[in-house]
């Protein structure tokens, strides 16, 4: 029976059932018409949380790293620059991603619980007086340090030195589960998954892509098939695909939105800040600190605890696996065995919440770490109490 326990960990998260059961749809052929009517009503939501007014949406058969392939492949060339700073494993793994593109990186070293880093980046681009940096990238949510960027800070600095640098951002974490506004922060690709905030199985890429992108990539040369944004453009127009599309996980995605706007976008947003603040009220019991350097970088979909002195993070998560059947997320690179990761995003509510908070608590016990059982249960329970809508 432990495998009807929800999942801790940051993606993929835990299904609805009644998004299993949408995702269940027999064989139909994807150029007929009954393909366009689950296909463009899944198009018309994302844009809508996504908050895009112009540009196009791709979905795509893949995850969140074929989407970063998709936003650098369709905008730029090789030997092409890119600004990127690095503080966790997602936004080092774009950056690497880059690199074996055959892109240049200039990269901006950023210790890990930290953000990105607004001034340095408003610096690096003062500097490129030549216009040599053709994107700047920006990993909204680094759920390996539970950390949020500023996005609308990085347009700011952007704007600030005038420069023309396309503006890619991968919200796979964050999309669909905290603010995002694309429009409104002038993102050019914004990059996320079907696994994460959308509740869904992995299997999808989806972004965003604003007309300045789309301009951009008539030039671009970096090459492309499985995930030319132009094909899917030709062929979306009449209600098809290029190739043969994920119909379950399409169909899936129109419910996911279409349960997304039935509880309200900003109460969604408000269940993930309420859930979030629960879990860091049962960290701050405990006498541990987030990952995340300072408060305005907290994340609303993932939590990295640093354990204690000497403790190790990983064993933790394989006791919770292998006697309570719960999963939370392992540290990954730099902070591996230095933190877990409890995931609170998705399909999830304070009472499950507590449930997480619970088995921790036990695991802890068992390892020996000297916090008493029911500590942080008992802080999460009160702000829930006091905080219930
Ligand atoms: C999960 C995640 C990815 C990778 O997505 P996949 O779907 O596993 O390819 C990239 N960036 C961030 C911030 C993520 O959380």
């Amino acid at each position: 029976m432990s495998s009807q326990n929800p999942v801790f960990i940051p993606g993929p998260t835990n299904m609805p059932e009644e998004l299993r059961k949408a995702c269940f749809v027999p064989t139909l052929d994807h150029r007929s018409p009954a393909f366009g009517k689950m296909f463009h009503p899944a198009v018309a939501g994302v844009k809508r949380i996504l908050r895009m007014t112009e540009g196009e949406v791709f979905i795509l058969p893949s995850t969140g790293t074929g989407g970063w392939e998709a936003a650098i492949s369709n905008t730029l060339s090789p030997g092409d620059t890119v600004l990127a700073p690095r503080f966790g494993m997602f936004s080092h793994r774009w950056i690497d991603l880059c690199q074996r593109h055959g892109l240049t990186v200039q990269v901006i070293e950023t210790p890990w619980g930290q953000g990105a880093p607004l001034a340095a980046i408003e610096a690096a681009l003062r500097a490129d007086t030549g216009h040599k940096i053709k994107a700047v990238l920006a990993t909204h949510n680094e759920t390996a340090t539970g950390v949020r960027s500023d996005i609308a800070g990085i347009r700011r600095a952007m704007q600030a030195s005038q420069h023309p640098a396309l503006f890619l951002v991968d919200g796979v974490s964050s999309i669909a589960s905290m603010p995002f506004d694309m429009a409104g922060w002038g993102v050019d690709v914004a990059v996320t998954g079907s696994q994460k905030g959308f509740m869904l199985p992995a299997g999808l890429a989806i972004l965003g892509v604003s007309p300045k992108a789309l301009a951009a990539m008539q030039t671009a040369r970096l090459p492309r098939t499985f995930f030319d944004f132009a094909d899917q453009i030709r062929t979306n127009a009449s209600g098809g695909f290029p190739y043969t599309p994920p119909v379950g996980l399409i169909a899936g995605l129109a419910r996911a939105v279409e349960m997304l706007e039935e509880e309200g976008l900003e109460a969604v947003f408000a269940r993930h800040h309420r859930i979030a603040e629960g879990v860091r009220r049962a960290i701050a019991a405990w006498g541990l600190q987030p990952c995340a350097a300072s408060p305005d970088l907290y994340s609303d979909t993932v939590t990295a605890v640093v354990v204690p002195e000497g403790k190790n993070g990983t064993d933790l998560v394989q006791l919770a696996a292998q006697k309570y059947g719960v999963a939370f997320g392992v540290g990954l690179g730099e902070v591996a065995g230095k933190v877990f990761r409890i995931g609170h995003l998705g399909m999830l509510t304070d009472v499950m919440m507590l449930a997480g908070l619970a088995t921790a608590e036990m695991c802890m016990a068992d390892l020996g770490w000297d916090i008493p059982l029911g500590s942080g249960v008992a802080a999460a329970q009160n702000y829930y109490r006091a905080t219930a809508v």
